[in-house]
């Protein structure tokens, strides 16, 4: 394998607060010698461990286990993200849920791994087993660090596979605990290793090793792009859940305030880090002047405050680069013609100074092919967008190369289920926005990725099926073709 640049190699990864500039951590860089050696441990423990062999109740026992796990110690974790990438406390409480009741799900669903056969003509019987890949990557990105790391560890270890996980270097202290968390609840040690280090560098390193089987990923889109070449070359699976551009649509029929307050919410929660964001704001041409301009009202009321802080709605971004990148996002924005209605700017004074704290932003004025109305800004950024009639929403929403969620508000059932039909989104929520269970499948159309997270989908993204064949006949070769 290719060496990692001196740099890198053994180097400190730190963990800053966004909120307040303070370390709160740091891990060690994976070097690509360690790589070598956890990607042989993993197999060690695959092959020697018992895991992949265990009867599906005993595994279920340990995930249920980590899932207990990380229950003991949920507001600690809680507070750790919060702390790692900026989030409001109670959204990372919230995640922390996810990830327990993630664990959980897989444990049932590892009970109930389903078998296809084939009734015998006599001749023979036929049937299909999954089987894991053996060592699986799975490499996350800095949103939503204990959600996600939960969302592919815990699929992939009911298959039977070993996990290296890497989390982003942006986010680099959940994934050591799921691993503490997950050993102490049983898990065969070398089953779930941390690889961490910068993605250009760990993580293609991991990616391209010859030893590992398949790869899930979630992150940006150039990303996933360059994973899935390498995965290309290797002919290995890959599972990418990519970013969105996501339309929130809201026709003349809707019931206004609860599609006002779910536009808000579905932007500037998470201060819009969120895949799923509902970044731009698609609204019936007869109410756009109103509906926008309630709209823009209910943001400038939206609390941006310190994550900890009581009453906090909108927190910092995740790190001072990220706001970087948000306010090169905003100023292309003014160049491309857009009129700022609320927010693009960076607030000052008190705790403002020391955080990466970015406005709630609205934008409008812009055409639909406009750079701002097609790239994820992935931060607390709406555009609006007017449309006429439904032949235009459906070609202004699906005019960009996302296709990850969409919400629809509309009091018509017909309306919803034919524009919902309509729009490319592998996730469309009428007359709600944002929701997401354990059991019900996730992932995107065109750009926002390949492949579907959660429910049983979630757990075959991580296994291979066997067919098998038991030859009955007293002479099998006279019926052999
Ligand atoms: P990113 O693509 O920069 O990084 C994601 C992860 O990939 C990190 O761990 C990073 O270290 C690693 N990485 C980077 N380059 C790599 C390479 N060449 N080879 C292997 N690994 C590499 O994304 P980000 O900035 O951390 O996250 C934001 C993006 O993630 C947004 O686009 C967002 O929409 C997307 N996202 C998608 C979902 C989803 O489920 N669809 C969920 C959350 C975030």
């Amino acid at each position: 394998m290719d060496a990692l640049p001196p740099a890198l190699q053994g180097e400190d990864l730190i963990s800053t607060n966004p909120a307040t500039g303070e370390v709160v951590g740091k891990v060690q860089v994976t070097t690509t010698d360690e790589l070598d050696a956890m990607v042989g441990r993993a197999w060690h423990a695959y092959h020697n461990s018992g895991w992949k062999s265990l009867l599906p109740h005993r595994r279920a026992l340990v995930l249920n286990a980590i899932a207990d796990g990380i229950a003991a110690e949920k507001e600690a974790l809680a507070t750790l993200q919060m702390k790692d990438n900026g989030k409001p406390l109670a959204e990372c409480r919230g995640m922390v849920e996810s990830a327990i009741g993630t664990f959980r799900y897989y444990a049932g669903v590892c009970e109930t791994i389903e078998t296809n056969v084939t009734p015998s003509r006599g001749e023979y019987v036929s049937f299909t087993v999954l089987e894991p890949f053996g060592v699986v990557a799975a490499i996350t990105p800095w949103n939503s660090p204990i959600m996600n790391d939960a969302t592919k560890v815990a699929p992939a270890l009911a298959a039977g596979n070993a996990v290296l996980l890497k989390p982003s270097e942006d986010s680099p202290l959940l994934g050591p605990e799921l691993a503490r968390i997950a050993l102490k609840a049983g898990l065969p040690a070398d089953m779930l290793q941390v690889v961490q280090g910068k993605g250009a560098d760990i993580g293609a390193a991991l990616v391209a090793h010859p030893g590992v089987r398949m790869v899930s990923f979630t992150g940006g889109t150039t990303t996933g792009r360059a994973i899935g070449r390498t995965c290309g070359d290797k002919l290995i699976p890959v599972a990418l859940e990519l970013g969105g551009k996501s339309p929130h649509v809201v026709f003349a029929d809707a019931n206004i305030e609860h599609a006002v307050a779910a536009v808000v919410a579905g932007i500037f929660g998470s201060a819009g880090q969120s895949c799923v964001a509902g970044s731009r704001v698609m609204i019936e041409e007869s109410i756009y002047d109103e509906v926008l301009a309630q709209i823009v009202a209910r943001a400038k009321t939206l609390k941006v405050l310190p994550p900890d802080a009581a009453g906090v709605e909108v927190g910092p971004l995740a790190s001072f680069h990220h706001r970087d990148r948000v306010v090169a996002f905003v100023n292309r924005a003014r160049q491309e013609g857009g009129r700022i209605l609320c927010g693009g700017e960076v607030p000052t004074g008190g705790d403002y100074d020391r955080g990466a704290y970015y406005l709630p932003t609205i934008i409008d004025g812009l055409a639909y092919d406009s750079l701002t109305c097609q790239e994820e800004a992935f931060g607390p950024v709406l555009v609006a967008i007017p449309f006429k009639d439904e032949a235009e929403l459906i070609e202004k929403g699906n005019g960009t190369a996302f296709g990850l969620a969409c919400g629809i508000w509309t009091e018509s059932f017909k309306k919803a289920w034919r524009i919902g039909r309509a729009l490319e989104a592998g996730s469309v929520w009428i007359n709600t926005y944002k929701q997401s269970v354990t059991t019900t499948p996730f992932g995107g159309f065109k750009n926002s990725g390949i492949g579907r997270e959660k429910g049983i989908d979630g757990l075959r993204l991580y296994a291979q099926v066997k067919s098998m064949y038991f030859g009955l006949h007293e002479n099998p070769m006279s019926v052999a073709r």
